[in-house]
């Protein structure tokens, strides 16, 4: 067993109902532990874009590291993902944060495929604050608290990641 923490991003279309599916059917399947409410983020990267919805689900379950990448390629194609421009619009993006083996140890891994912990979360607010909203106490293996990550971002970038939830 091992427990990951997955970033959920969507951008085109219905984007609540993207992110809600994704949730329904990884707790249909048993392994989602946890879920942020929605947070509504500015596009970033050098593409024009919608703004996104961003949410983080922490899953538990009977797979190894490749079987979460596998987990939200299913996701992102269930949502009818396609993969044309890259940081362009997307209808669902899954990306694993980090993935803990059930005696508390990281995976780490530098292949490109899959990169453990995720190189940019300890910058990205739309990961870190809904990640800390949900687990306070949350540590990313080699960048410390998330909480800590938090406070150290610019302020302008936090103030940018607005809860959507209680607005709609
Ligand atoms: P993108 O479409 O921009 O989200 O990039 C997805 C690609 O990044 C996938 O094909 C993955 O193989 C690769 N990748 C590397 N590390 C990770 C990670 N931690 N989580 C998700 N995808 C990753």
């Amino acid at each position: 067993m091992t427990r990951a923490v997955l970033s959920l991003g969507a951008n085109l279309g219905d984007r609540a109902a993207a992110i809600r599916t994704a949730f329904a059917a990884l707790k249909d399947e048993g392994v989602l532990v946890a879920r942020s409410t929605l947070y509504e983020t500015p596009p970033w990267g050098p593409v024009e874009q919608p703004p996104y919805l961003n949410a983080i689900a922490i899953v538990r379950g009977d797979r190894d590291a490749a079987g979460w990448l596998v987990r939200a390629h299913e996701l992102e194609q269930a949502a009818g993902r396609t993969r044309e421009v890259r940081w362009g619009p997307r209808t669902l993006d899954v990306d694993i944060v980090t993935v803990t083996r059930d005696d508390g140890t990281p995976v780490t891994s530098d292949d490109p495929r899959l990169t453990l912990p995720h190189p940019r979360a300890h910058e990205r607010a739309f990961v870190l604050l809904p990640w800390a909203t949900l687990e306070p106490g949350a540590v990313l293996p080699g960048r410390g608290r998330v909480a800590d990550l938090l406070a150290a971002l610019p302020a302008d970038e936090l103030v940018a990641v607005n809860r959507w939830d209680h607005l709609h």
